[in-house]
């Protein structure tokens, strides 16, 4: 179902075009949707064929599109991962039921007892979950860091899992949810690639790309293993899908494909035309959110009960991490934090009082979303683990949408003033 993208096309372009050919479908300009459980095969021979081509990766249906069983592959599903790759530049993708299914296939599929993993610190309560809670029954060991952009720190950290156990894991996050917190995705890879050198196996570098999503950092440029992204944020970008994408070589994308047979965790047809088609617009929606971001980050680091706000274009120029910044990231992106003054009574009488923004978790929706991440999305965290990660009991996240900026501020300005 791919038609090979000419390599000049721009991320734009490739997000409308990349993964469907009307020739393969009678023509239709848009892709049906094919709502089918079970594929006929045309004989006896060709259904050994394909199982040969899927399972061994040999044989003459190497290449070709025959599909078996929809939780083993299907035509909707292949269009998303062929687009979602082109978007990321990697030559290969895997797309998931959601994006804590990508994590935990990404855990299952590189991680075996005994071994070590290192993550950066704030992270999503979901993956934190994975790590700390379901991975050490599993006798998988972690460390974790919490300066994505000093290499003592993180070395501290390395250090640590690496006395655990072979280290086979390096997970980062950035900017990471909900401070937008940076990681120096270079220095990461560089420190796989001496930890590879000094004899032992290489650890894999793993980026959680989902706050700036494929259009504004290109992780797979940058070095990473493999990019994963939930893209029931930016690239669903309406709030009403749920599903996860993880994108690099072919040959670590491969074992991520048959372990979702085993899991059960493959995208359906309908979501995946819905994530399709969104996606042919994510850049629009981004461009907007950022824009509005931008005047709303303003507005709020101006005003007197705002103690605190981690907008990334707001980086001091010198420091590391606007080095990194500059670096790494083409856009500030439309998701970041910001604190009242006070503690949880402030910031919960702020939220109450607010009438436009929806208090809600998640992030990337054309509607603004806000949220109390010590009490919702990071509630499960120890308080030291969300103190680490920059989560106090002001702090607020903020998903900038795509309405009208003064609505936003307006509704933003009455409520803290209700505090
Ligand atoms: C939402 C989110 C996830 C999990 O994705 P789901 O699609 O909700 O499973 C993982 N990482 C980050 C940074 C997220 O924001």
């Amino acid at each position: 179902m791919s038609d090979e993208a000419p390599p000049r096309w721009h991320a734009e372009t490739l997000a409308v075009r990349a993964g469907y050919d009307p020739s393969e479908a009678a023509n239709a300009a848009k892709p049906p949707i094919y709502m089918s459980s079970t594929f006929a095969y045309a004989s006896a021979r060709q259904a050994k064929d394909i199982h040969e081509a899927y399972f061994d990766g040999t044989g003459p249906e190497v290449g070709r599109t025959a599909h078996i069983y929809a939780r083993l592959g299907h035509p909707n599903l292949d269009m998303v991962e062929t687009r979602l790759a082109a978007l990321d530049g990697a030559e290969a993708a895997a797309v998931f039921n959601s994006g804590m299914a990508t994590h935990s296939a990404i855990a299952l599929a590189h991680l075996r007892p005994g071994d070590s993993m290192v993550f950066s610190r704030p992270i999503y309560g979901g993956t934190n979950g994975l790590y700390t809670g379901l991975m050490p029954d599993f006798g998988v060991h972690h460390a974790t860091f919490t300066d994505g952009c000093d290499r003592d720190d993180v070395m501290a950290a390395v250090d640590r899992a690496l006395a655990l156990g072979p280290l086979r894991l390096i997970l980062i996050e950035s900017p990471a949810n909900p401070t937008a917190a940076i990681v120096d995705v270079a220095m990461i890879v560089a420190i796989a690639d001496a930890i590879g050198a000094r004899g032992g196996a290489r650890p894999l570098v793993v980026i959680d790309n989902t706050l700036l999503g494929p259009l504004m950092q290109r992780p797979i440029a940058l070095g990473v293993d493999l990019c994963m992204t939930s893209l029931t944020k930016y690239c669903g970008g309406h709030s009403d899908l749920l599903a996860g994408g993880v994108s690099g070589r072919a040959a670590l994308v491969g074992p991520l494909r048959l372990l979702r047979t085993t899991l059960g965790s493959h995208l359906d047809p309908y979501t995946s035309w819905l994530l399709l088609r969104s996606m042919e617009t994510v850049h629009l929606r981004a461009e907007r959110a950022m824009e509005n971001a931008r005047r709303v980050a303003e507005f709020l680091r101006a005003h007197p009960k705002v103690a605190e706000i981690t907008y990334l274009g707001f980086l001091a120029d010198g420091t590391r991490e606007r080095a990194v910044y500059d670096r790494q990231c083409s856009a500030a992106g439309s998701t970041f934090s910001f604190a009242v003054k006070g503690g949880e009574a402030e910031a919960f009488r702020f939220l109450d009082a607010l009438r436009l923004l929806r208090f809600a978790v998640s992030l990337g929706g054309s509607e603004t979303l806000i949220t109390h991440p010590a009490t919702t999305t990071h509630y499960a965290l120890q308080p030291q683990e969300r103190i680490a990660g920059g989560i106090t009991d002001a702090t607020l996240r903020l998903s900038v949408g795509i309405e009208h900026v003064d609505d936003l501020i307006a509704d933003l300005s009455r409520a803290l003033d209700a505090i």
